[in-house]
């Protein structure tokens, strides 16, 4: 596919669809088609050879400091992530640091924009009066891929849990999910493009679960609502310790938690919408350590791929951790 830097509506303009919105039978209108045809070709290559358009961008926003040392390390998380992908061919990774960008102008062109930050009421995305919101949702309509991380996946159900259903599926609601600390075995991963390479593998994070998914749905099995293709990545099953809590905030533990009792969950999920476009939700990345688990990294840098519309490689994404990447970019915070 030849893609155009202009976007259009539905995303790129490709010459497969410039093809077939072509006028067909009368000569005339024949003979002026293959004159735009040329030109738009000519024009396509011309713009690609400048622009290098088979390029995906893919843009990174962490969150402002917060929490103790190593835990929402959001700077240094986005910065790691994207030092992971430096190897990934076509791909263009841009890191925002300490919240939204005072210029907005990085976002332009991007094929996805992944949020790594505090939700809540202070999440990043419903400052502003909507006005932010706003804007991700014309991305999203333009086709664009949105993911939300860890606490990032929490928002205040009347400020924005609407958009966060349509965008990506689904989003912690405060007394409706919990946030435990707990170490799920992810045993069984679906045939997707972003479990490849990945082993089963087990990891204590602050795993967020129930979430307010779209339909009332459990989230733990693959489904189709109102045109939105849900499809769970890492499922696991709370041991009764789990659900009966503490959880991390309030501490619970909630009846309706309890009630489901030996239920697989979703720690993250991917959404195809019907607009063309991606999402995807992941609830771990408390700890900055884990992302030297090879694993867990590699789910998540394979999910950024893929949200983006990135071909993930045949064994995902192959990247190291050292001591020294995890040392990186912390943080100034209050160390004792
Ligand atoms: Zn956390």
């Amino acid at each position: 596919m030849i893609r155009f830097p202009a976007r259009t509506q539905g995303g790129y303009l490709s010459a497969d669809r410039l093809l077939h919105s072509l006028p067909q039978g009368n000569p005339h209108v024949r003979l002026f088609s293959s004159a735009i045809l040329a030109l738009a070709f000519s024009t396509s290559t011309l713009l690609t050879g400048i622009a290098a358009a088979e390029t995906t961008k893919l843009v990174l926003v962490a969150g402002k400091p917060s929490h103790p040392p190593r835990m929402h390390e959001f700077n240094a998380g986005v910065q790691l992530l994207a030092k992971s992908l430096a190897s990934v061919e076509d791909l263009e990774t841009e890191v925002v640091l300490n919240g939204w960008p005072e210029d907005e102008s990085i976002f332009e062109d991007a094929d996805a924009v992944v949020f790594y930050m505090d939700g809540g009421g202070r999440h990043e995305v419903v400052q502003e009066e909507g006005r932010r919101l706003k804007l991700i949702d014309q991305w999203v309509k333009n086709g664009v891929g949105v993911g939300f991380m860890h606490f990032g996946v929490e928002v205040i159900a009347d400020q924005a849990g609407e958009e966060f259903k349509d965008w990506i599926g689904g989003h912690y609601e405060h007394m409706f999910s919990c946030n435990p600390f707990w170490e799920p075995m992810f045993v069984t991963l679906p045939d997707h493009p972003i479990t490849r390479g990945v082993k089963p593998f087990q990891i204590k994070d602050e795993w967020y679960f129930n979430m307010r998914f779209v339909g009332d749905m459990a989230g733990n099995k693959p489904a189709e609502v109102d045109g939105l293709k849900f499809q769970p990545i890492l499922v696991a099953v709370p041991s009764d310790d789990v659900r009966n809590g503490p959880y991390v905030y309030p501490k619970g533990p909630y009846k309706h938690i309890q009630a489901n009792q030996g239920r697989a969950e979703a720690m993250m999920w991917v959404v195809n919408r019907e607009d063309g476009g991606r999402g995807l939700g992941f609830t771990g990345g408390h700890f900055h350590d884990n992302w030297g688990n090879d694993d867990f990294r590699k789910v998540v840098l394979n999910g950024l791929l893929w949200v983006a519309k990135h071909d993930v490689p045949e064994g995902g994404v192959e990247s190291t951790v050292t001591q020294a990447d995890l040392d990186a970019n912390l943080d100034k915070k209050n160390r004792r």
